[in-house]
């Protein structure tokens, strides 16, 4: 990288942005930041701006006025358009959470930006269209999220690939009885063992639906059935992911549980710098690595989501929205943590799934799915 790769960030105020901040502020040699795009956090977002000064800051908060910084002010989904689709752009992180992140990766796509994807939804929804889009514009997709990052690192020709094998941490719940995870708090479910982020995904982590979302996304990036993709729990989250090649050998990606590293590699591939961790792994610290299988009666999203996933159509657009929303419930005091997954499967039973969705098709099911799981909601 001789001349600076310029980047924009969408979800500059979440727990990814704020961390590939870091590794920007880090390697601030290599890097000229665009564009900041957030969601509400203005007073987050303004201290972003003055520091990294982007030439363009995108808010959605109604009513707020960013001060005393110099950038082009943007608003909404607007704004986010026109940051996608300036080519001035080397490379877009798309680092919110949820379903925003679609549009703004299909708007890039479409004007040939290079993306570093840390948003799972993004491929959940709508996997078939995004890598066909990227396929035919020659945009390449390199994945934020640790054990698709990990397998990224470890593929050199998919063709040669049997099998891929995502590791799970397990979550807060892995040790604990059903019983007992039927009365966690939301303060139980935030408490994740390993990696700190944003509170959705954390809850997702303690249902396990996050490992479902991955094995779809999984299935998405890198053109692998379902059935050759496995799950296997390790708590120690040292192994990251790994893949088993055709004659039987294993690569897997190993390393310290920081998202430091993923986001680095994913901004700067294919090149690699030294990065924020200063400490060096060891395998001798690490001592032990574990490995079991995952319980599917005791985090039945796993099972939901290979069903969702093998069905396909509008089925996992159903899944991550019914998902998304019992979150929010739960997050609210509304549900408990297993009647999440409770409602997603009621939600999947219901749904009439429609094969190659276009785009409006799948924000139709989604609006629908969402207002269908609310309701679920309220009844409980
Ligand atoms: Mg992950």
């Amino acid at each position: 990288m001789e001349k600076k790769r310029k980047i924009s960030i969408i979800g500059s105020t979440g727990s990814i942005g704020t961390q590939a901040l870091e590794v920007i502020e880090k390697l601030n040699d290599k890097f000229e930041i665009i564009a900041l795009a957030g969601g509400n956090n203005v007073e987050l977002l303004e201290h972003q701006a003055k520091k990294f000064k982007p030439k363009y800051v995108c808010h959605n908060a109604n009513g707020k006025v960013l001060n005393e910084i110099s950038a082009e002010i943007l608003h909404g989904e607007e704004g986010l358009e026109q940051i996608c689709s300036n080519k001035e752009n080397d490379i877009l992180l798309i680092a919110c959470s949820g379903r925003i992140g679609l549009k703004p990766t299909l708007k890039a796509i479409e004007n040939g930006i290079d993306i570093a994807l840390a948003n799972k939804e993004t491929l959940v929804m709508a996997g078939d269209i995004v890598m066909k889009k990227a396929r035919e514009n020659g945009v390449k997709i390199i994945p934020v999220d640790s054990e698709h990052c990990a397998i990224h690192q470890c593929i050199k020709d998919i063709r040669q690939v049997d099998k891929l094998i995502i590791t799970a941490s397990g979550g807060p719940f892995l040790r604990k009885s059903i019983e007992e995870m039927q009365k966690a708090t939301v303060k139980e479910a935030l408490a994740h063992p390993r990696w700190h982020m944003g509170k959705k995904i954390t809850v997702d982590s303690a249902t396990l639906m996050n490992k479902g979302l991955e094995i779809i996304e999984a299935h998405h990036l890198f053109g692998m059935d379902y059935d050759d993709i496995e799950v296997v729990i390790h708590p120690q989250s040292i192994v990251h992911s790994a893949i088993e090649y055709k004659d039987g050998s294993v690569v897997a990606q190993l390393g310290l549980p920081s998202m430091h590293i993923p986001i680095q590699y994913a901004i700067t591939y294919p090149e690699r710098f030294e990065g924020i961790e200063s400490k060096s792994f060891s395998f001798a610290d690490a001592a032990r690595l574990d490995f079991e299988k995952p319980d599917f009666k005791k985090f039945p999203a796993l099972g939901f989501a290979y069903h969702a996933g093998r069905t396909g159509g509008t089925a996992t657009v159903c899944l991550n929205a019914a998902n998304e929303e019992a979150v929010f419930a739960f997050l609210d005091g509304k549900i408990t943590l297993c009647q999440i997954v409770e409602i997603v499967e009621k939600m999947l039973l219901e749904h009439k799934v429609i094969q190659n969705p276009s785009i409006d098709e799948i924000f139709e099911v989604d609006n629908n799915v969402r207002m269908l799981t609310k309701k679920m909601v309220a009844s409980y």
